[in-house]
């Protein structure tokens, strides 16, 4: 099956074809820059770098632009309560941002536009509104979107505009022809950054400058349009009527929307309870942890940020880092004896993996079902487990299986962002993290399976067995391995 794709405007699944062969134009609303974001903001940075990564593997040419708004309201009212510019609160938090990105792993968009470098663009695309009839300007200079004018307005939140107008009703604002109409350019107000126009000095509103930004960078009509579920109305609706009522042609094939982040009512630990920043979440948690629990839930599904969801994808994480440890340790093992891989996976692994390939292909391919694609990577690591264990022998058979999901496993967590850590150590960081949750510690977990090593050594297996019954009733697995017994919190 070729990939489908949800479409916000048509409230369907569609085939993904591209407005021109091999090549997408992708853009997605990026941040306003005037603090730190929250980590729910991540979560559409998260999926569309999936999106990109899932496009490219099926050989298109993607442009992925990402914009910061460094103009707006907040950031000046930021600035002022910091006594500083709306330049440096936008930098600063650009830089900020930027900063979060990289600790998440993700990858670098081809372009990051900002408001305060479109604004020609935003001026010629307000000017062809007025000259096509489509905004109004008031005595003060202020520029309205007369909408009105727009047949399809409504068509992307399925508004109708009739409620809409008696909405809006409520806010009287006699600059408006209609109470609907929402503002192209402002003046600004003394003290305010200001730029020039024909109108007067000021600045864009919020929605013409993501119109603009595509238009300059992107042209009249692009692929996919990203975002949070939270701005179909009205950015994403007034984005359809500035840019179709500036050009006259389609803005958009496919409009996907990313689900939001739940805080529920779900009692939360302390420390996560007062983790608001994606910062906060990296320093006391990490990347791998948020990308998990933001990927394994469906994108236009709700994701729960809860000690629940994090408990969830620490045991998820942890199960994927103990099959690679073991990949590593085996690929090692080979590599100390002399064993030479066989040139292919053993017939039922390479099966395996063919099956779940076929598997994470349909799954993305259905409007990105990330949770069946975990659910093939589960399968995987679950043939793999059975077949080979810590300390075995390791035939070319197991070698090559061992290297063939090593890289599978890494092929899968390109995609996605994830895997990226180094097995042993982010399987130790991980397992600490379980044996926290169930109030254990490591030096106490050591001290009894030396205790059992012992017993064991002076062939007391009654006592042995004791042990290890009563450590895996505290969720700890061990194994006796020829180099030893090791132990793993159980998954
Ligand atoms: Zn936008």
């Amino acid at each position: 099956m070729a990939l489908q794709i949800y479409n916000t405007l048509t409230h369907n699944k569609e085939a993904f074809v591209p407005l021109k062969e091999g090549e997408v134009k992708m853009y997605v609303c990026g941040p306003t820059v005037y603090g730190f974001l929250h980590v729910g903001n991540f979560r559409g940075p998260i999926f569309f770098n999936l999106v990109r990564n899932w496009l490219e593997k099926n050989g298109y040419k993607v442009t992925y632009a990402y914009n910061y708004t460094d103009v707006d309201d907040k950031i000046i009212n930021r600035a002022k309560e910091e006594g500083t510019t709306s330049e440096e609160v936008a930098e600063k938090y650009i830089r900020e941002f930027e900063a979060d990105f990289r600790a998440l792993g993700l990858r670098a968009h081809s372009c990051n536009p900002k408001v305060t470098e479109t604004m020609g663009p935003i001026v010629d695309m307000v000017k062809s509104l007025v000259e096509r009839g489509k905004a109004y300007v008031a005595d003060d200079g202020e520029v309205l979107y007369s909408v009105k004018s727009f047949d399809g307005y409504g068509k992307l939140s399925k508004k109708n505009i009739d409620d809409l107008q008696a909405g809006a009703r409520v806010e009287v604002d006699k600059k408006k022809r209609d109470p609907m109409d929402f503002a192209l350019w402002k003046p600004a107000k003394p003290g305010e950054p200001k730029w020039p126009s024909p109108w007067c000095d000021g600045r864009p509103g919020w929605h013409i400058e993501c119109s603009a930004m595509i238009q300059s960078i992107l042209g009249d009509s692009i692929d996919i349009h990203g975002g949070g579920a939270d701005l179909i109305f009205p950015h994403h609706e007034n984005e359809i009527a500035q840019s179709e009522g500036a050009t006259g042609k389609p803005f958009v094939k496919y409009w996907m929307h990313n689900n939001m982040l739940t805080f529920g009512d779900k009692k939360m630990s302390k420390s996560l309870g007062n983790i608001k920043t994606a910062r906060a979440f990296l320093e006391e948690y990490n990347a791998e942890i948020l990308k998990f629990m933001m990927l394994s839930v469906h994108y236009r599904s709700l994701s729960d940020f809860s000690d629940q969801a994090v408990q969830i994808a620490v045991v998820g994480l942890a199960k994927v880092y103990s099959a690679l440890n073991l990949a590593e340790k085996t690929i090692a093992a080979g590599a100390a004896s002399g064993v030479q891989a066989s040139a292919q996976p053993a017939k039922a692994f390479a099966e395996a993996l063919k099956q779940a390939s076929a598997q994470v292909a349909a799954a993305l391919n259905d409007d990105f079902n990330t949770p069946e694609m975990f659910a093939a990577l589960y399968g995987v690591i679950r043939t793999f487990n059975t077949g080979v264990r810590l300390g075995m022998k390791v035939t070319p058979d197991v070698l090559a299986n061992a290297m063939a999901f090593r890289s599978w496993m890494q092929e899968q967590g390109a995609l996605l962002a994830l895997f990226q850590e180094a097995p042993e150590q982010y399987l130790r960081l991980l397992d600490d993290m379980l044996l926290n949750q169930k109030g254990l510690d490591r030096a106490e977990i050591d001290q009894l399976v030396r205790e059992r090593s012992d017993v064991r050594a002076a062939k007391d297996f009654k006592r042995s067995d004791e042990l290890r019954d009563k450590l895996l009733a505290m969720g700890i697995a061990v194994q006796d391995t020829p180099q030893g017994s090791i132990w793993e919190v159980a998954k």
